[in-house]
C-alpha cells in the first residue's frame, strides 16, 4: 500500500485523509495541536459551550459525500437543520429585518420593513445563481493549474458570459446599482466578509456568495459546528487512518526533487506523498523553508481576522436568532479601517452567533452563549492589547443602544479570540481567516496550486490554497488534491 503523510488536522486535512483512505492509500495524519479541527473546534466554560470558529454552515452536502465514500449513511452520523431565518439583522435606527431563507417571505420582509421593492431582492439572488452557475465549475471545483481546466466547454461557456460576471465593477457598485435603500446595500456588501474580503474592492463576481446562503440554504449541525470535524474524524479513525497529536511538523524531507517524507521532534517519518494542510505562507517559512519559494504568491495580501468575544450571558433575548448583524452606520469607514488603516472603527458591525437558540445545552437554564465577532484587520503588529481593550467597549455600547440593555452586568463568563491567538492556534498567517483576500480580480489565479510544481509527490490542501478560505472551499481543495493523485 502507498502511505500518505498528512500535516494538520484541520477540516481540509481530515477531509484529505478520508479521500486517500478511500482510494486505498494507508494515511498518517500529524496535528501540532492536540485536538483534530484546526480553526474549527469548541470551547467550554463554565457550562457554556461555544464553537471555537466557524458559524455558517453552508453545503452540507460536501460533508455527507465524505461518508456517501465509505458507502455510510450520513444521517446516521451528522445531523444538521435547515434554517428557517438565515439571519436577523439590526440597525442603529431602530430597524430590524428578519432573512428569511424562504426567498418570498425575505421579499416582503425588505418590502414592508425597508420600502425596497421585493423583486430587487429576487434580482439579487438570481445574478448570485447566474455567477455561481458559471464560475463554481471552473473555479470551485478544478485546478485552475491545470490545461484542461481552461479548454472544457464548461470554460468556454464561461468566457462568452465575462460581462455578466462582474468582473469589471466591485461588490458595492453592483449592489448600488440594484437597490435604492442603502441598508439593502450594505445587507448584500456585507458577503465580502464571508471570505475576508472589502466590498469597497472586491469584484462583483462575489455576489456569489448570497447563493450559497439563500438559494441552496443556510444549516446548523444539531451537534454544532463542532461535529463537523468531529464526525469526520471519528470516520476517519473507523476507517484506519491514524492520528497523530502535539506532533509538530518541522520539516518535509525532500530528496532529489521528491517528497519523501516529514521530520517531526526527533522523528524521520516516511511515506509514498505528502500533503500539507498548513498556512502555506507559514509553511514556507518553516517545514519548506530549504525550497524554492514561490515569492508572488506569499506576498499577496491576506484576508482580514476577527476579534471575539465569548460571552456567557445570563439572560435571554428573544429577538436574537443563531446568526445577528448589528450594522455599523458607516459601513465604508469601517472597511477603510480594516483593510486600509490596519485599524478598528469605533462603530463596528457586530456580529453575534448564538447556538443555544438552537441547542439549549450550549447554555445553563436562561442564559445564552454570545459568540460576539467583529472583523478587524490581520496581524501586522498592531497594539492589540489597546484595540481590543477599544473594541470590548464600543460592542457593549453598541448592544446596549441597539438591544435597550445593559450587557456588562449581564456577562457571566468570557475568553478572548484574536488576530494573535487564531494564528497561535493554527499557523494562520497574520491570523487571516481565509488565507488570502479577494480583493482583487486576479485573487483566484494568485493562490498556490493543490500540488508542488517543483517537487514531486507534495499535495497542498486548506483555505490558504486554491480554490480558497472557508469550509465548502476548504473541502473542495481535498476533493480536488486527491484528484491528482493516481495510485499508478
Ligand atoms: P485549519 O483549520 O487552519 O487547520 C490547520 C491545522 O494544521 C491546524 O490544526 C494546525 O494546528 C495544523 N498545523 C499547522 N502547522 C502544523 C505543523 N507544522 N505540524 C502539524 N500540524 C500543523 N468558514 C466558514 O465556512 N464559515 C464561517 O462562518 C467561518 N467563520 C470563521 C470564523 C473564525 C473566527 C475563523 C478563525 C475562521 C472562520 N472560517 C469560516 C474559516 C474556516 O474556519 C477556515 O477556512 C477552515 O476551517 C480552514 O481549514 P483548514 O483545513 O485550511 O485548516
Amino acid at each position: 500500500k502507498k502511505k500518505a503523510l498528512i500535516i494538520g488536522s484541520g477540516i481540509a486535512g481530515i477531509a484529505s485523509a478520508l479521500r486517500l483512505a478511500a482510494k486505498g492509500l494507508e494515511v498518517e495524519v500529524f496535528e501540532a495541536n492536540s485536538y483534530p479541527g484546526g480553526k474549527l473546534s469548541e470551547i467550554e466554560i463554565k457550562g457554556y459551550r461555544f464553537d471555537a470558529g466557524p458559524s455558517l454552515f453552508t453545503l452540507p452536502e460536501q460533508v455527507e459525500e465524505l461518508f456517501r465514500l465509505f458507502g455510510k449513511i450520513p444521517e446516521d452520523y451528522f445531523e444538521y437543520t435547515q434554517l428557517e431565518v438565515a439571519c436577523n439583522y439590526f440597525w442603529e435606527d431602530g430597524k430590524r429585518i428578519q432573512a428569511f431563507a424562504d426567498l418570498g417571505r425575505f421579499a416582503d420582509e425588505v418590502e414592508s420593513k425597508l420600502g425596497e421593492p421585493g423583486g430587487n431582492v429576487r434580482k439579487a439572488l438570481q445574478r448570485s445563481s447566474f455567477i455561481y452557475e458559471h464560475l463554481a465549475p471552473l473555479f470551485m471545483h478544478r485546478s485552475l493549474h491545470k490545461f484542461g481546466t481552461w479548454t472544457n466547454p464548461q470554460a468556454l461557456k464561461s468566457y462568452l458570459k465575462m460581462g455578466k460576471l462582474g468582473i469589471f465593477s466591485t461588490m458595492n457598485q453592483a449592489n448600488e446599482e440594484l437597490f435604492s435603500n442603502p441598508k439593502l446595500v450594505q445587507l448584500f456588501n456585507r458577503y465580502a466578509t464571508y471570505n475576508g474580503s472589502d466590498p469597497y474592492q472586491t469584484p462583483a463576481t462575489l455576489n456569489i456568495i448570497p447563493h450559497l446562503e439563500f438559494n441552496i440554504g443556510a444549516y446548523f449541525p444539531k451537534k454544532g459546528m463542532h461535529d463537523i470535524t468531529q464526525s469526520l474524524f471519528r470516520l476517519a479513525k473507523s476507517q484506519g487512518v491514524t492520528f497523530h497529536f502535539n506532533s509538530k511538523v518541522e520539516e518535509i524531507l525532500v530528496e532529489n526533487g521528491k517528497a519523501v517524507g516529514i521530520k517531526a521532534g526527533d522523528q524521520e517519518i516516511m511515506g509514498d506523498l505528502v500533503v500539507n494542510n498548513m498556512d502555506m505562507v507559514n509553511a514556507y517559512k518553516t517545514i519548506l523553508r530549504k525550497q524554492k519559494q514561490p515569492k508572488k504568491l506569499l506576498e499577496q495580501p491576506k484576508s482580514s481576522s476577527a476579534l471575539i468575544f465569548y460571552w456567557g450571558i445570563k439572560k435571554v433575548f428573544p429577538e436574537l436568532e443563531l446568526h445577528n448583524i448589528l450594522f455599523s452606520e458607516d459601513y465604508r469607514t469601517e472597511f477603510s479601517h480594516i483593510f486600509k488603516k490596519g485599524s478598528i472603527y469605533y462603530d463596528p458591525t457586530v456580529y453575534i452567533n448564538i447556538t443555544s437558540v438552537h441547542k439549549p445545552d450550549d447554555a445553563p437554564e436562561g442564559c445564552m452563549n454570545w459568540f460576539t465577532m467583529i472583523n478587524v484587520p490581520n496581524n501586522q503588529g498592531q497594539d492589540w492589547d489597546q484595540l481590543i481593550a477599544e473594541a470590548r467597549k464600543n460592542i457593549i455600547s453598541k448592544v446596549n443602544r441597539i438591544l435597550n440593555t445593559d450587557l456588562e452586568s449581564l456577562i457571566e463568563v468570557e475568553e478572548i479570540l484574536e488576530p494573535r491567538t487564531i494564528e497561535s492556534k493554527t499557523s494562520s498567517a497574520q491570523g487571516a481567516l481565509y488565507g488570502n483576500s479577494s480583493n482583487n480580480r486576479f485573487a483566484a489565479f494568485l493562490r498556490h496550486a493543490n500540488y508542488s510544481s517543483s517537487i514531486k509527490n507534495l499535495y497542498f490542501c486548506g483555505g490558504s490554497v486554491h480554490p480558497g478560505g472557508g469550509i465548502p472551499l476548504s473541502l473542495l481543495s481535498a476533493k480536488i488534491m486527491s484528484e491528482m493523485i493516481s495510485l499508478q
